[in-house]
């Protein structure tokens, strides 16, 4: 427990890291680093218990790259088809927006907008943030294209 200004004590928060644990993904179980073997299997399932997930950036860096090949057709194609007297027309969302804006429906617009355009790309800057940062991604990953680089460019 620690001192809050107050005088109200607060539970410190620990990292499992920090308590010597790993999770075993398979039945949730928190298993002691020091107790686990050579093959590293949990006692209660006999699951493999990896300390980080295996690729786990190599994997959110896939991810990030299929999401922003989506999101492009997913706001330029169309995802309404509307049939009426007059016609048929295909909406995009993008269009949507514009169609509610133009028509004073300002309020329906921008939330369109936020939720459809504004919040996937901004969750794709910070992802891409995050993964920049990572100590696992920016310690192997970019290190070996920096240095796959840098042999290329000596060789020629
Ligand atoms: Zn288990």
């Amino acid at each position: 427990m620690v001192d809050c200004p107050r005088g109200q004590d607060m539970p410190v928060l620990r990292q499992s890291f920090e308590l010597g644990l790993v999770l075993c993904r398979t039945c949730g179980l928190a298993v002691s680093r020091a107790s686990l073997g050579v093959d590293r299997r949990c006692p209660r399932c006999q699951g493999r218990i990896e300390q980080r997930t295996p690729f786990s950036t190599e994997m959110t860096l896939a991810w990030l790259i299929a999401g922003i090949v989506f999101y492009v057709p997913a706001n330029l194609l169309p995802v309404m088809h509307t049939r009426g007297l007059l016609g048929e027309a295909d909406s995009t969302i993008l269009g949507g927006i514009l169609e509610f804006w133009r028509s004073g429906d300002w309020d329906i617009a921008l939330l369109i907008f936020i939720a459809s355009v504004a919040v996937p790309f901004t969750k794709f800057i910070a992802i891409g943030l995050l993964l920049i940062s990572a100590p696992h991604f920016t310690g192997s990953w970019s290190s070996s294209v920096i240095g796959r680089c840098s042999t290329s460019s000596l060789s020629h």
